[in-house]
C-alpha cells in the first residue's frame, strides 16, 4: 500500500435507469438536447467501507470516503480517448448544466480521488464494468422490460441481476411524479482493481423500494 494510499473495501459500481429519473417532478435535460438511448447509465463507481466507521474525536461517523484530493482536479485532456464512451455511458440527465464534464468533475472529485486509480484508469474501470454486464439485457432476458403498466417484484429484478453476475445488488427505488414507486438505481459490488464482482459485503441497500415496482418507459 502506497503511504497515500486510500483505505476502503469495496466499490459500489451504480447504474441510474435514465425513465425513473425523467419522469420524476423534477424531469431532466439531455446534453445537446439529444435523447440518451434507452439504457442504464453510469452514476458513478463509489468507494465504500464494509461498515461504518465510528466518529473519532473530531469526526463524524463515515461510511466511505469521499473528496479525498482537493489538488487532484478532473481533467479532460486525460480522458479523451473514452469521451464518446462517457458520452454514450455516462451522461448527465441533470438540468443544471448541459453537458456532462461537471457530473464526472463532481464523480471524480468525490468518488475517484478515493479510488487509489489515475482518473483514466477510473473511468476506464466503471466504463469496462458496465459493458461486462449489461443490465438492461439481464433483464430483459429475464422478461423484466420497461413498461408504462406491469410491475415487478423487486426480489425477481434483484435475482436475475445476482443469478447473471454472481452478486446480488442492492436496488434503490424512487417515486414518479404520480408518486408511485419505480427501480431508479442498481448498485453492484466490485473488488478494489474496480474489475470484478464481490459479494456485497455490507447489506446492500434497498432504499425506499416497495415488494412490486414500476419499470418504466423511456
Ligand atoms: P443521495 O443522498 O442522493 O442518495 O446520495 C447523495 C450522494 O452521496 C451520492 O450521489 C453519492 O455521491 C453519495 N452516496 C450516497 N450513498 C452512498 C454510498 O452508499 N456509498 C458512497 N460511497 N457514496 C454514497
Ligand atoms: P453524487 O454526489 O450523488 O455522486 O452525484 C450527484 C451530483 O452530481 C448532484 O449533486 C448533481 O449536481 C450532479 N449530477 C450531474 N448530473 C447528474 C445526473 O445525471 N444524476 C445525478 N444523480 N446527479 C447528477
Amino acid at each position: 500500500l502506497l503511504a497515500s494510499a486510500t483505505d476502503f473495501d469495496f466499490f459500489y459500481h451504480v447504474q441510474k435507469w435514465p425513465g425513473s429519473f425523467c419522469d420524476t417532478t423534477g424531469g431532466c435535460c439531455f446534453p445537446g438536447n439529444v435523447k440518451p438511448a434507452a439504457d442504464f447509465g453510469i452514476h458513478g463507481l463509489w468507494p465504500n467501507y464494509a461498515a461504518c466507521r465510528p466518529a473519532g474525536e473530531t469526526n463524524r461517523t463515515r461510511c466511505w470516503p469521499d473528496f479525498c484530493n482537493a489538488t487532484n482536479t478532473f481533467a479532460p485532456s486525460l480522458i479523451s480517448d473514452l469521451k464518446s464512451d462517457m458520452d454514450r455511458n455516462w451522461g448527465t440527465l441533470s438540468c443544471r448544466s448541459n453537458d456532462s464534464t461537471a457530473f464526472w468533475s463532481h464523480e471524480w472529485s468525490r468518488h475517484g480521488t478515493c479510488s487509489n486509480m489515475d482518473q483514466h484508469a477510473y473511468f476506464l474501470a466503471a466504463l469496462r464494468y458496465k459493458a461486462r454486464f449489461n443490465l438492461t439485457r439481464i433483464l430483459l432476458d429475464s422478461g423484466i422490460v420497461p413498461s408504462e403498466e406491469r410491475t415487478y417484484c423487486v426480489g425477481s429484478i434483484r435475482d436475475a441481476i445476482g443469478e447473471a453476475t454472481g452478486s446480488a445488488p442492492g436496488i434503490e427505488c424512487n417515486r414518479n411524479a404520480r408518486n408511485e414507486t419505480q427501480l431508479y438505481q442498481v448498485y453492484q459490488c466490485v473488488d478494489l482493481a474496480g474489475t470484478g464482482p464481490i459479494p456485497c459485503p455490507a447489506v446492500p441497500m434497498q432504499g425506499r423500494c416497495t415488494d412490486q415496482v414500476k419499470f418504466p418507459a423511456f
